[in-house]
């Protein structure tokens, strides 16, 4: 089974869905901003088993608050 990267950023309100196999995946890495498994300021990377995890934790913490849930265009079609 494939899984899942969500990277939030908070200052656009962006969340952007990756699969592992995604180039931007590969590059990730921890700043003091941005976290991996966990948010910081300006939010992070949480990995998921899959797209209804996403989904349910999108639903659950940031619908309604201005945020959208994209997939990338480059790794997911
Ligand atoms: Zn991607």
């Amino acid at each position: 089974m494939s899984n899942f990267w969500l990277n939030i950023y908070i200052p656009t309100k962006i969340c952007t869905v990756h699969s592992d196999k995604c180039p931007f995946v590969k590059k990730i890495r921890e700043t003091n901003f941005k976290g991996i498994g966990e948010l910081k300021l300006h939010g992070g990377w949480l990995k998921f088993k899959s797209m209804s995890e996403i989904n349910s934790y999108f639903k659950l913490n940031f619908e309604g608050k201005g945020f959208i849930l994209r997939k990338c265009l480059v790794c997911l079609k």
